[in-house]
């Protein structure tokens, strides 16, 4: 059981037809878990509604099958919990945003943060970094993300952690919400 998700959807429950520019056999291979074995990230990136959320959850009951600890979170959570800890003088070591062998950070992108959160978002990242994985998904492409976080000293650093070992998963096609709504 994991707290924190959305909604419960397995990969199972992916429909690939509709969205025919996604590579399946690279989003097939992730369910195999090597990435988080190997400390690896991915990105989701793409508009609302093209199933972002819908593949970091399912990668999180995958792995949360498979034994693994798992911590889902939005972006919005995470800051207000890394606020919380870094005001209480504490560290974070004992946290599930720690030491969880996955983080699913959904929703990067949907609310500005301030400069200090950026640190703190960074220094979230440079913790995990080659040491457990982290699955982030975004509305926003790379380039909008120094806007977003203010600091581009502190963007670069974020995303060359982020990056260094990862697979990017670019989403073109439209929504699933508004599938059959559109003329
Ligand atoms: P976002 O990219 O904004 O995170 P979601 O992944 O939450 O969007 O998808 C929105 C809704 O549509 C969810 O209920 C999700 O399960 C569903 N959905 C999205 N893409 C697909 C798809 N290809 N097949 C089946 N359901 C999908
Ligand atoms: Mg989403």
């Amino acid at each position: 059981k994991i707290s924190g998700l959305p909604y419960i959807k397995s990969i199972d429950d992916f429909d690939f037809s509709f969205q025919p520019g996604l590579d399946k056999q690279k989003i097939m291979g992730l369910f195999d878990l090597s990435f988080i074995r190997e400390k690896g990230n991915v990105i989701f990136l793409g508009p609302p509604g093209v199933g972002k959320t819908h593949l970091g959850v399912s990668l999180a009951l995958k792995a949360c099958q498979s034994g693994m600890s798992i911590y889902f979170t939005n972006m919005e959570d995470l800051i207000i919990k890394l606020r919380k800890d870094h005001e209480a003088g504490k560290p974070g070591k004992g946290r599930g945003y720690y030491k969880s062998s996955l983080v699913v950070v959904d929703e990067v992108g949907y609310t500005p943060i301030t400069r200090e959160e950026c640190n703190l978002f960074f220094r979230f990242i440079a913790n995990r970094y080659e040491k457990s994985s982290t699955i982030v998904t975004s509305n926003k492409a790379f380039g909008d993300w120094t806007e977003l976080f203010h600091d581009p000293i502190i963007v670069t650093a974020i995303l060359d952690r982020l990056l260094h070992h990862s697979a990017v998963i670019n989403i073109k096609g439209n929504s699933y919400r508004l599938k059959g709504k559109k003329p």
